[in-house]
């Protein structure tokens, strides 16, 4: 992608809410629905005199994202005071990781229209969140519930290229939280939040550009939206002979742009120092391998097996591999159904369309995975009809019932027996003896559709359309 002679560099930060039961460092609940300021200890509330005790359940989750990140796992590391005030924030500090991060020197490789691109993870620290503050009219409202939920904050070498990478790269981080179940994804409740850094050089040039972040965008459509303005306005910046300022700025979804939060020169001095209220955090040997066995297979990693072991073309690999719980539902079906490729036609097509019209989950699914596989095996042993298929995939989705009962209940029968349709067959001819003369004599065109229909009909839509077909074909030839 060409931009007037200039190269963007992005870089990505991403805090990735842990969902955790309870708090990075004491046991308030950490559910989103709860009551303002319900889950709300002296510890959340930033008292003095309150010390803090790490939630176990937190490192594992960060321990099990760095390792899928290809990081390697600190066996000791620090959790530090980053010092700033905010209403939200009252103890007046972060508990964060600063020069000792847990997670280090990872990568992450995804595809970008087909290309492989790999991205290095520089590091990955937990900390804690912040509250939050509500501004309605002259007054400000401070929700203490978010303070102290664990994050994992993700950060990105200076490697992506172009805002379709960015937006890649962080659907990609989304994927694999919701694989290791460790953060539900859910952007719009802020379970994951992307901070972009952007510059821009002359193609050619070494040196770095001086670089913008824009804050907390909300969305991976916002995410390349905001880069794709950001760019265009330091090349204009530039063009004009003025200079880029370091500043955080923050994407207006109205307006499509961006908009000058704070300059560089307000930027805090953190003073970070090692929180005296915490020992480094020292981790085993054992517990990251145990933690690393447990990891469950990935999504390109799933998605390649699907191609070598199944013969998925990749199209398929790669919509069956986009959420695990799909993933898991296509294998279950399979295993039942001994057929691969109709098991992830069935899922893709009937399944997923009626699973968006009810706006459903695949694991709410009235139809489990072993019901659609047993339906399949009966299409593949002809016992009933690719069509007699659907009627009883539409009755399984309402009932939920199995689709044998269903076949009996309906009467659902495939006739594959040869000579009961070739009896039906031979009655349809003779009934209609002008159009087999037309027929043979070509004097009429596409009449085979006719006496496919008719022959159905007469079967009352129970013989094997294969076998009809077939045995057709030879007595008008
Ligand atoms: P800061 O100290 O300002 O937070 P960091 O060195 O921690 O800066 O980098 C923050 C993020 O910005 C990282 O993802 C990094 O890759 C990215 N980054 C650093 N320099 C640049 C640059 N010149 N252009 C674009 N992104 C950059
Ligand atoms: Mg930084």
């Amino acid at each position: 992608m060409s931009y007037r002679g200039y190269e963007p560099v992005i870089g990505i930060e991403i805090h990735v809410q842990l969902q955790t039961h309870s708090k990075m460092f004491c046991a308030d609940a950490t559910n989103f629905d709860a009551a303002d300021n319900e889950n709300v200890s002296p510890v959340s509330a930033g008292m003095p005199g309150t010390l803090p005790v790490v939630n176990k359940r937190a490192i594992e989750f960060g321990i099990k994202t760095g390792l899928a990140l290809g990081c390697s796992i600190r066996r000791k590391s620090v959790f530090a005071r980053k010092n700033y005030f905010y209403p939200d924030m009252p103890k007046g500090y972060q508990i964060s990781q600063y020069e000792q991060p847990i997670c280090e020197n990872g990568k992450v490789t995804f595809k970008v229209n087909g290309v492989d691109k790999t991205v290095n993870i520089s590091r990955a620290h937990l900390e804690e969140d912040a509250g939050k503050s509500n501004h309605s009219g002259a007054h400000t409202l401070i929700n203490l519930n978010r303070a102290g939920i664990p994050l994992l904050e993700v950060v990105t070498g200076p490697d992506l290229r172009s805002p379709a990478e960015a937006a890649e790269y962080g659907r990609t981080i989304r994927q694999i939280v919701r694989y290791l179940d460790v953060c539900d994804g859910n952007l719009e409740e802020g379970s994951l939040r992307c901070d972009c850094n952007v510059s821009v050089r002359k193609i050619g040039a070494e040196q770095f550009g001086t670089k913008v972040e824009i804050k907390n965008v909300n969305s991976f459509r916002f995410v390349e939206k905001a880069i794709e303005y950001e760019i265009e306005r330091q090349i204009d910046e530039l063009e004009r002979g003025g200079k880029i300022v370091q500043e955080t700025r923050l994407w207006d979804p109205d307006k499509n742009r961006t908009f000058s939060m704070r300059s560089k020169e307000d930027a805090q001095d953190y003073r970070y120092f090692p929180d005296p209220d915490l020992l480094p955090l020292i981790v085993s040997d054992q517990w990251i391998e145990q933690l690393r066995r447990e990891l469950p297979e990935l999504p390109i990693a799933r998605a390649k097996r699907f191609q070598d072991e199944h013969g998925l073309p990749e199209s398929d690999a790669q919509v069956l591999t986009i959420e695990k719980s799909v993933a898991d539902y296509y294998e279950s079906t399979a295993q039942v159904s001994k057929n691969h490729k109709a098991s992830a036609n069935w899922i893709m097509s009937e399944l997923m369309r009626e699973l968006n019209t009810a706006n459903m989950e695949i694991d709410r699914s009235p139809i489990k995975p072993s019901q659609l596989g047993k339906m399949i095996a009966m299409i593949d042993a002809g016992t009933i009809s690719g069509k007699m298929a659907k009627t009883v995939f539409q009755e399984m989705w309402e009932s939920g019932k199995e689709p044998d009962v269903i076949v009996k209940e309906k009467g659902l029968v495939q006739i594959t027996d040869t000579s009961a349709i070739e009896k039906i067959i031979d009655e349809v001819l003779a009934n209609n003896a002008q159009a087999v003369e037309d027929h043979k004599s070509g004097k009429k065109k596409n009449l085979f559709g006719f006496f496919v229909g008719a022959v159905m009909k007469a079967s009352k839509g129970q013989a094997s359309p294969d076998l009809v077909n077939k045995i057709l074909q030879e007595k008008l030839k």
